[in-house]
């Protein structure tokens, strides 16, 4: 990944969703101190997710089937 200081790669949530970004950066921490992309439908930190999804994953069975069953199926689409 090329080095821009963070400041260049700042947009703000409206901008991302003119351009129809998947994510987006503020340039600000989120409220668990994490300083990463947003996603910009629904403006979630993408750590939080990350963090939230892997303790979802590790406690959930029924989430973890249904993980497997998505990821089956876009592999199936991709094929398509
Ligand atoms: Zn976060």
């Amino acid at each position: 990944m090329p080095h821009f200081p963070i400041a260049a790669r700042v947009v703000t949530r409206s901008q991302a969703l003119a351009l129809n970004l998947r994510r987006y950066f503020t340039g600000r921490p989120c409220k668990h101190g994490h300083l990463s992309e947003r996603f910009t439908n629904g403006g979630a930190c993408i750590e939080c997710m990350r963090a939230f999804g892997a303790e979802r994953y590790a406690s959930n069975p029924e989430y973890r089937a249904m993980r497997i069953e998505q990821q089956r199926d876009r592999r199936a689409r991709a094929r398509a």
